[in-house]
């Protein structure tokens, strides 16, 4: 897969695009075949499909790719069919997965972002950069984008997972939370491990990012040590939470994620390791 971002097309562009086309978290997806496929249509869309909020994504293998909102779901060709775009990260190789991510963060950013927040006037958008304009105070706008940590916490060869609130019940993950204004990501994630479960880290080390589209985060994930203190839930955001050793994990979340990412490393290590118990 060869995706090359841009926010304008090329002058030769053909006349086939793939059209990332959402309705709500829905996208609208070719299932007549076997498995689901991206939508390739003529640039020039069938008049029964009403879009708003379009936006040109780049190009995947040479072929133009746009995004859209569709008003309704009437008059869909027999062929397609709408599909959450969360329950697409199985079906999909991951870097697809995350274009349709991207196409959905920059979808809901344009219908969110229709008129100035400032004045009130309808936006524009830039040309060379993917921002927004106000014509009449010149505010730019660019796509939100909110940062939050996540924290894979080591003590003596076990992993700090917990339990939230508002994940499925018998799941347990690792820390995460979302940056403040005026934090650091390291400060973020000392005042989130104290918060959620009452103990401090320390040797803090820069693990991965991912972005989390659902609808504009992005998730830096940090490894740390256990520095002090005796887990105490906040008991609103965090019901419980203990440390495991890498052969008894409890479930734990879907192969996308950078959370799991995070928990499949620590296996691995503690795995080459030989065991540190
Ligand atoms: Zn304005």
């Amino acid at each position: 897969m060869n995706f090359i971002p841009a926010t304008q097309p090329s002058a030769d562009s053909q006349s086939l695009v793939y059209w990332f086309l959402f309705y709500e978290e829905q996208l609208l997806m070719e299932t007549g075949t076997s498995d689901p496929r991206l939508v390739l249509l003529d640039k020039n869309l069938p008049v029964n499909f009403k879009v708003t909020s379009l936006q040109y994504l780049g190009s995947l293998d040479d072929k133009p790719c746009y995004t859209a909102l569709l008003s309704g779901t009437a008059n869909i060709p027999k062929n397609m069919s709408f599909i959450r775009v969360r329950d697409l990260y199985d079906k999909f190789p991951e870097d697809l997965f995350w274009l349709i991510g991207r196409a959905f963060h920059i979808t809901v950013w344009d219908r969110r972002t229709l008129y100035c927040g400032s004045c009130g006037a309808p936006t524009e958008n830039m040309t060379r950069v993917r921002a927004k304009v106000c014509p009449k105070c010149r505010q730019l706008i660019f796509p939100r984008i909110s940062p939050a940590i996540i924290v894979a916490i080591f003590r003596e060869g076990k992993i700090l997972l917990a339990r939230n609130r508002n994940l499925p019940a018998d799941l347990f993950t690792v820390i995460a939370g979302f940056v403040e204004p005026g934090e650091t990501l390291e400060e973020c994630l000392q005042r989130e491990v104290r918060e959620e479960v009452g103990i401090a880290v320390k040797n803090i080390r820069y693990f991965s990012s991912q972005p989390w589209p659902f609808p504009d985060s992005l998730m830096v994930a940090f490894t740390a040590e256990y520095a002090g203190g005796d887990i105490q839930v906040d008991g609103e955001e965090i019901i419980e939470a203990d440390w495991f050793s890498a052969d008894n994990l409890p479930k734990v979340p879907g192969k996308v994620s950078v959370a799991r990412k995070l928990i499949d490393w620590y296996q691995d290590q503690y795995r080459t390791c030989g065991g540190k118990e």
